[in-house]
C-alpha cells in the first residue's frame, strides 16, 4: 500500500516577512539548513530574536508546530518567545513545545512515568512537601532534628539538589561545607537515600527528580529515546551557556538518534550558573561534538549605546578565557555610564531612589528602569529607600525581604521585647531551640504570655518543668539572648538590637536551621543598617516592615507590565533589557562577591556577572558605590572600589561623587524621616553638571 504524507509547501510571503527585520547575519542564522547549528554572540546582537525567527521559519517551511522544542531558561522568557511567535505565526506558536528544560520534562514525563516506576499522575512536591518527606526521611534515618543538634531540612535539601545539579556526590559536598556539617555526613546520606525511596513510594518527583527522570529515560530506555527522537524533529535552546551536562546530555542525545537538527543559542561570556554545574564549554563545544556544524556570529547590538558596549567590551576584555567578539551598536549615542561614589550604602540608596523619581520626572517609565544587584542583601537598604518613599517595585529573583525567615525571626526578638505577650513571636523562637517542638513551645509560650513578667517566668521552675532535660541549657542561653536584646533597647534603638541578636546564640543557630546561612547573616547587618535610620521600632515598623506588607497584599504585586521599578537579582536578569539599568554596591568583596574568588576561576565568573548587568542596559548605565560599609551594629569599614571599575579606562566612563546636605532638624543624613536629606551629586571632572539633571 502507498502511504501518502502532506507536506506544507512554503509560505513565501510568510518567510519573506519573517526575514525582512533581519540584519545579514541574522538572516543566514535563521534560514541556515536543518542540521546542527550554533548561533554564538555577545548580549544585544538579536540571539534571542533570531531564534524566535528561525522557529517561525521553520513553520513556514512546513516543518510541523508539534515536533519543535524551543527551550529557554526562565518561564517567563519561554511565555515571551510563545507570544512573539504567536505573532508571527498565528495560532501554531501554541503547539510549539516550548519552555524550561523543567517544564518538557514534567509533560515527557506524563506519558513515559511507568517505564520508570511511576504512575502517569505523579505528584511534584513544591518545597513544602519536600521538607516534610525529609522530615520523615531524617526519623527514620535517626537524625530527628527535634532531639539535636542535626542540621534542618531545608540544610540538606540544599545540599542533595546541589549535589544532583553538580553531578557531585554528596558525602564530598557535604564535607567540603564545613566542620559544623562534615560530622553529619554519613547521617545526611542515609536521609538523601530516605528521601529517595519516601519520593518513589509517595509517587512523587521534586523539581530536581523531573530532569534527573528524563535524563534516565533518554539513556536507559533506547525505545523512549526512539520514540522522543521520532517526535522533535528539530530543538532549539537559547541561553545554552547556562545549561549543565545533564541538560545538554539529554537534547543532544534525542537529537543524534533522530533528525541531527539541533540550533545551540548562546554567549560563552553570559555564562553565570556555575553554581548549578553550568558550564560554557557546553556551548564552545558545540562544534566539535558536532563536526559540520554551521556556526554563526551575530555582530551588530541592537540594544546598546556605543558608550555602553565599548563599556561593556572593555570590561570583559579582562577575562583570560572567551570567545572573542567585536559587538558594534547600531544605537544612537548617549552619555557615557556614569560612575557615581556615595558615603554609605544609605546615601547609595537615597541617590538611587532619588534618581529614579527624578527619571520619571523626565518621563521615562518606572517600568524601564532596573536595579541590578549581585546579592540580595546588595538590595535591601534600596528596598527601604523604595518603600519608604512609595515608589512602585517588582522584586524578582527572591522573597521579598521582609517576608524571609531569618528577618523575621530577628524582627521576633525585637517584638517580645516590645511586646512580651506576642505569643507568636514566641512560639516562633522557642521553636528553634533543639529539643523543644511544636507542642512544648505552644504550652511554654501560653504560660509565658500569662505571667506577669513573660522575660522572669521563662526561667521559672514551672517553665523549665516543661521542656525536656536536653533544652534546659538552650533555653538559659535564649533568656541571656532576649536579656542583652533587652539592654539594647529595641524600642528606642532597633538596629543595636539587631547587632545584639546578631552576638547571641541566633547567629550559630543559623546554620542549622537555613540553607545559605552567611548570606542570611549579612541580611541581617544589613538590616541593622537600615534600621539605623529609625529612632524608633514603631518608626521602623510603620515604614518599612509594614510598608512592606501592604505592598505584599496589592494583588498586582506580581505581574511584570505593571508600572515599577524592577530590583532583580543579575542572576535573574539574563536575556531582559531596560532603558536604565543601575547596578549598586561595586566594591570588593561585595561584588566581586569575596567568597566567589576564592573559587577556582572564580574572579572570571564575577566578571561575566558583571558583564551581564551592565549589557542590559539601552541607554543609561548608572554604577554605584559606596565608601564605608555598615557592618551591622559593629560600626562601619572603608571599603575598596570594585576592580572592575578600576580596571575600566576612565575615558570610557564619567565619574560623580554625592555631597549629601544635613538636615539640620534631624541632626543626620537623612534622619528620621527617609526623605529629609537632600542628596547633590557633583561630577569633578565636569563641575557645572550634575548626575541628576543629565
Ligand atoms: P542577550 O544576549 O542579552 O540575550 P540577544 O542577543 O538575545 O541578547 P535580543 O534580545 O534578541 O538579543 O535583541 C536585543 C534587542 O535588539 C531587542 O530589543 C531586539 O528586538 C532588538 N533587535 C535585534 N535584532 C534587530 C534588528 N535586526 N533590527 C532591529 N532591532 C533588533
Ligand atoms: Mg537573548
Amino acid at each position: 500500500m502507498r502511504k501518502i504524507t502532506v507536506r506544507r509547501t512554503i509560505d513565501a510571503g510568510l518567510a519573506e516577512r519573517l526575514t525582512r527585520d533581519l540584519n545579514d547575519s541574522q538572516r543566514a542564522a535563521v534560514t541556515a539548513p536543518h542540521g546542527y547549528q550554533l548561533i554564538l554572540a555577545g548580549p544585544g546582537s538579536g540571539k534571542t530574536r533570531v531564534i524566535i525567527h528561525r522557529v517561525a521559519y521553520l513553520i513556514a517551511g512546513g516543518v510541523p508546530a508539534g515536533s519543535i522544542m524551543l527551550v529557554t531558561f526562565t518561564r517567563r522568557a519561554a511565555r515571551e518567545m510563545v507570544d512573539r511567535l504567536g505573532a508571527l505565526v498565528g495560532p501554531d506558536a501554541s503547539q510549539v513545545w516550548a519552555g524550561t528544560f523543567h517544564h518538557i520534562a514534567n509533560r515527557l514525563l506524563r506519558r513515559s512515568a511507568e517505564v520508570l516506576g511511576y504512575t502517569s499522575n505523579f505528584t511534584i512536591l513544591d518545597s513544602e512537601d519536600q521538607l516534610d518527606l525529609i522530615r520523615l526521611a531524617m526519623d527514620s534515618a535517626g537524625l530527628s532534628s527535634a532531639g539535636t543538634m542535626a542540621p534542618k531540612p531545608a540544610v540538606i535539601r540544599h545540599l542533595i539538589s546541589l549535589s544532583t545539579n553538580l553531578q557531585r556526590p554528596l558525602g564530598e559536598l557535604v564535607s567540603a561545607q564545613g566542620e559544623a556539617l562534615a560530622r553529619w555526613r554519613r547521617g545526611i546520606e542515609a536521609v538523601a537515600s530516605a528521601f529517595a525511596d519516601q519520593k518513589k513510594a509517595a509517587d512523587s518527583m521534586d523539581y530536581d527528580d523531573l530532569l534527573v527522570n528524563w535524563a534516565r529515560l533518554v539513556r536507559d530506555h533506547p525505545e523512549e529515546r526512539g520514540r522522543l527522537a521520532q517526535q522533535f524533529r528539530q530543538i532549539l535552546i537559547d541561553e545554552m551557556q547556562d545549561a549543565n551536562s545533564l541538560q545538554v546530555g539529554v537534547v543532544e542525545a534525542i537529537a543524534e538518534e533522530g533528525s541531527g537538527c539541533l540550533t545551540g543559542v548562546g554567549d560563552d561570556a553570559q555564562s553565570i550558573y556555575a553554581f548549578r554545574g553550568a558550564s560554557a564549554d557546553n556551548i564552545l563545544g558545540f562544534p566539535q561534538r558536532h563536526p559540520g556544524a554551521g556556526v554563526h556570529h551575530l555582530d551588530v547590538n541592537y540594544r546598546s549605546t556605543p558608550r555602553i558596549v565599548a563599556f561593556t567590551r572593555a570590561s570583559i576584555a579582562n577575562n583570560r578565557r572567551g570567545f572573542p567578539k567585536n559587538l558594534v551598536s547600531a544605537v544612537s549615542d548617549g552619555p557615557l555610564p556614569l560612575v557615581v561614589s556615595a558615603q554609605d550604602g544609605q546615601e547609595e540608596a537615597v541617590f538611587i531612589a532619588q534618581d529614579i523619581l527624578d527619571a520619571r520626572d523626565r518621563g521615562i517609565s518606572l517600568a524601564r528602569m532596573a536595579v541590578l544587584y549581585r546579592s540580595h542583601h546588595d538590595s535591601i537598604l534600596i528596598q527601604g529607600e523604595l518603600l519608604a518613599r512609595r515608589i512602585p517595585h517588582t522584586i524578582r529573583g527572591g522573597p521579598r525581604f521582609f517576608e524571609q525567615a531569618h528577618i523575621k525571626d530577628v524582627t521576633a526578638y525585637l517584638r517580645i521585647i516590645q511586646n512580651p505577650r506576642d505569643i507568636a513571636s514566641w512560639r516562633r523562637l522557642l521553636m528553634q531551640l533543639p529539643g523543644i517542638g511544636a507542642a512544648t513551645s505552644g504550652a511554654i509560650a501560653e504560660r509565658l504570655i500569662r505571667a506577669p513578667d513573660p522575660l522572669a517566668a521563662l526561667t521559672s521552675a514551672e517553665t523549665m518543668a516543661l521542656a525536656p532535660a536536653r533544652a534546659k541549657g538552650y533555653l538559659a542561653g535564649f533568656v541571656m539572648d532576649l536579656k542583652r536584646v533587652r539592654t539594647a533597647d529595641p524600642v528606642a534603638n532597633p538596629a543595636a538590637a539587631i547587632t545584639a541578636v546578631l552576638a547571641g546564640g541566633y547567629s550559630a543557630a543559623i546554620r542549622l536551621l537555613y540553607d545559605n546561612p552567611d548570606s542570611r547573616l549579612a541580611d541581617i547587618e544589613q538590616f541593622a543598617a537600615l534600621a539605623a535610620k529609625f529612632d524608633s521600632l514603631e518608626r521602623l515598623t510603620a515604614n518599612i516592615l509594614l510598608a512592606g506588607d501592604l505592598d505584599a497584599a496589592d494583588p498586582e504585586k506580581d505581574e511584570g507590565d505593571r508600572e515599577a521599578v524592577v530590583l532583580s537579582t543579575i542572576h535573574q536578569a539574563k536575556g531582559l533589557e531596560w532603558s536604565r539599568v543601575f547596578v549598586p554596591r561595586l566594591v570588593e568583596d561585595g561584588f566581586p562577591h569575596g567568597r566567589a574568588l576564592d573559587e577556582p576561576e572564580g574572579e572570571d565568573e564575577e566578571r561575566r556577572i558583571f558583564y551581564v548587568a551592565v549589557s542590559r542596559a539601552q541607554h543609561e548605565l548608572i554604577l554605584t558605590y559606596p565608601l564605608m560599609i555598615s557592618r551591622g551594629g559593629r560600626g562601619s569599614a572603608l571599603a575598596r572600589p570594585s576592580r572592575f571599575l578600576l580596571e575600566i579606562d576612565p575615558c570610557l566612563i564619567d565619574r560623580a561623587e554625592i555631597v549629601t546636605e544635613l538636615d539640620e532638624a534631624a541632626g543626620r543624613p537623612g534622619g528620621g524621616s527617609p526623605a529629609a536629606g537632600r542628596d547633590e551629586v557633583k561630577n569633578p571632572a565636569r563641575p557645572a553638571k550634575s548626575a541628576l539633571d543629565r
